[in-house]
């Protein structure tokens, strides 16, 4: 409790999924917390349900991180509701998984729309505050697809291994000013995401078996648990951790083979 007491946290995607754990965890850690979602409706019913579980101050803003001005609003309207954002969490993102050579153009563009162009609008619109105060936690959420590749899976672990790249670059450009950037790379977590995934292959039932057969701990990861470990790199408990990757995949990119 009170791991983040004080601080202003805004995360981005945070209607449901990965980022609604993390905003809720924060909340109850005590954080005033900012849910910067593309989709308003979702946002507020997140924020009301966060808000009545922990008591916290929560803020839903309509937001669409591949638009540089939407994002710079919404860390405009935190600043007015709670004061200037002490962490930024650059959740959104969305799976594009194409063959290369028959994927559109349009495929490319959204899938770096949102998965590395909404990063960087996310830590450009906070990092001037957090230069000038001498303080901040960025935690971008990556992927094992970072640093693996799934064939027909393209270009998404291209986007994702470019948010690895912008999280070291930004987190050692200003390390000097004590503004911490880092990165997490889930593997298979149990959100909308992976269920609509599920839902798109021949037969579902059996891509889920699949999936959970791959595991060493024979389940997939839940949002709860990557939100315990934004709440430990957004903390004071992690002054030294910059610039590096943590991942909570349960072991599974320590895999070889079975
Ligand atoms: P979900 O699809 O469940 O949630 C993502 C949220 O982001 C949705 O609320 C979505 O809104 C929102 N969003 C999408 N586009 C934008 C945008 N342009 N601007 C603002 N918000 C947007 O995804 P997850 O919670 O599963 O994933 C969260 C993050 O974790 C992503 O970056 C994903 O790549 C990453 N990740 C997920 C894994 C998993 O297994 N689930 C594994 C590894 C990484 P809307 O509903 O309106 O589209």
């Amino acid at each position: 409790m009170n791991r983040l007491a004080g601080k202003v946290a805004l995360i981005t995607g945070a209607g449901r999924g990965i980022g609604a754990a993390i905003a809720l965890a924060f909340a109850r850690e005590g954080a005033a917390v900012v849910l910067a979602e593309l989709n308003l409706e979702t946002a507020r019913q997140t924020a009301q349900r966060i808000e009545s579980e922990t008591g916290a101050r929560v803020l839903a803003v309509e937001t669409d991180v591949t638009q540089a001005a939407s994002v710079r609003q919404a860390v405009s309207e935190a600043e007015q509701a709670f004061g200037a954002p002490d962490v930024l969490v650059n959740n959104a993102g969305i799976n594009v998984f194409c063959d290369p050579l028959t994927m559109t153009d349009d495929d490319w563009r959204r899938c770096f729309a949102v998965d590395l162009d909404g990063v960087w609008n996310g830590c450009r619109a906070v990092l001037p505050g957090m230069v000038e105060r001498g303080s901040g936690s960025i935690v971008n959420i990556a992927s094992t697809h970072a640093f693996k590749i799934i064939p027909g899976c393209f270009p998404y672990p291209v986007a994702k291994h470019g948010v690895i790249g912008l999280t070291r670059a930004l987190g050692i450009e200003y390390a000097p000013r004590n503004v911490r950037v880092n990165a997490i790379a889930p593997g298979y977590i149990e959100t909308q995401l992976t269920h609509d995934w599920w839902n798109e292959q021949a037969d579902p039932a059996a891509a889920q078996q699949a999936t959970l057969a791959l595991q060493p701990m024979k389940r997939i990861g839940r949002p709860e648990e990557v939100a315990m470990t934004a709440v430990f790199l957004a903390s004071d408990e992690a002054p030294f951790i910059n610039a590096t990757c943590i991942t909570v995949d349960g072991g599974r990119s320590a895999l070889y083979h079975d």
